[in-house]
């Protein structure tokens, strides 16, 4: 079986685009008679299969000595805070129509598979969600727009007292012949890409060799990885600071942080073998209201029941109810595909 499958494009509601509200005031104004949401959440992360980010100065590749997760100059681990964007940003372009982004067209390719309304966003005063809260894609050409987005993400940094370091691997062939459109699926007469691919979630050990394999008549040349995951139950703490959301931004953030109870992220690296599931929540929420007024909202770390507090639950539940009526059906597909 696949380790992954895709879900469709939902091509009856292609990205919906706007001006993005971007301004220094905190109150309403005429422009903006809606409420607008600044301030910063911390976001919880939890390994629940064994994780591992990639570190370009830790070899995946030696026999005698196993690749390392990712530290900082602080020699703590983490996840980068632009990792946590690209799937932060993934999931509000599958469950709130944004734009394709990530599809670059491969050469094979003799015509533009995109379908109609989901080209990546052009021009920043008409933006889909994913690109208001997100930014533009840096695009290449001279004088291209930009939209740096809304939201920052901090790296976020392990718990050390939740440390732990799962057995060195040795993984499974990853780098197969797999071409990168591969990421995405074509419709039935092949013209046009259908849906976005996501791995499903498996609880079971990774998938493992019991040695590095070399490439045939290239000696010292391997086909697979060498490396040590950080264990389940590792923890991590994120700060992620937004200016001025739009209520449906807002929530599209919050949905894409929460999803379902029976839906799971993933990250970093080894996605195909079971690795990198992290169940994610928000711990604390800091809003700042108009003239200098704060609020905040608080649950703990673990996000355990008895920690829980109903004001920021209930915030959640009305922010996601706000756009319950644009996620219902897309998400329910995501989660059938996450399970
Ligand atoms: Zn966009």
């Amino acid at each position: 079986m696949n380790p992954y499958d895709f879900v469709p494009l939902d091509t009856e509601h292609p990205p919906e685009r706007r001006k993005p509200v971007w301004h220094n005031v905190l109150a309403p104004n005429d422009a903006h008679l809606d409420k607008l949401y600044s301030g910063y959440l911390h976001l919880y992360i939890k390994a629940e299969t064994p994780l591992f980010i990639y570190d370009a100065a830790s070899s995946m590749q030696n026999p005698d000595y196993a690749g390392q997760h990712l530290r900082n100059r602080w020699d703590e681990y983490i996840i980068p805070g632009t990792s946590i964007k690209g799937l932060l940003r993934t999931v509000v372009e599958t469950l709130c129509s944004g734009c394709m982004t990530v599809f670059h067209m491969p050469r094979e390719y003799t015509q533009n598979p995109i379908p109609l309304g989901f080209a990546y966003c052009q021009s920043n005063t008409l933006l889909c969600i994913a690109c208001r809260l997100f930014g533009m894609m840096q695009a290449n050409q001279r004088n291209a727009q930009v939209f740096l987005g809304k939201v920052n993400i901090g790296d976020a940094v392990v718990y050390e007292d939740s440390l732990r370091f799962y057995d060195p691997i040795y993984t499974t062939v990853l780098d197969g012949p797999k071409p990168r459109h591969r990421a995405f699926y074509l419709d039935s007469q092949g013209h046009y890409i259908a849906g976005r691919k996501y791995y499903f979630h498996h609880a079971g050990k990774p998938l493992t060799e019991n040695r590095l394999l070399e490439t045939r008549n290239r000696p010292g040349e391997y086909r697979n990885q060498h490396i040590e995951p950080l264990d389940v139950g590792t923890e991590f703490l994120a700060r992620i600071d937004f200016t001025n959301l739009e209520a449906d931004e807002f929530a599209a953030l919050l949905f894409a942080i929460a999803l379902q109870p029976n839906m799971r992220h993933k990250i970093g690296y080894g996605k195909p073998i079971g690795l990198g599931s992290v169940q994610l929540g928000v711990t604390k929420l800091q809003l700042v209201y108009y003239a200098n007024r704060y609020k905040e909202f608080r649950t703990g770390r673990g996000l355990s029941p008895h920690y829980k507090d109903e004001a920021l639950y209930t915030l959640l539940d009305s922010q996601m109810t706000s756009i319950a009526h644009r996620l219902m059906q897309p998400g329910i597909a995501l989660s059938y595909y996450l399970r």
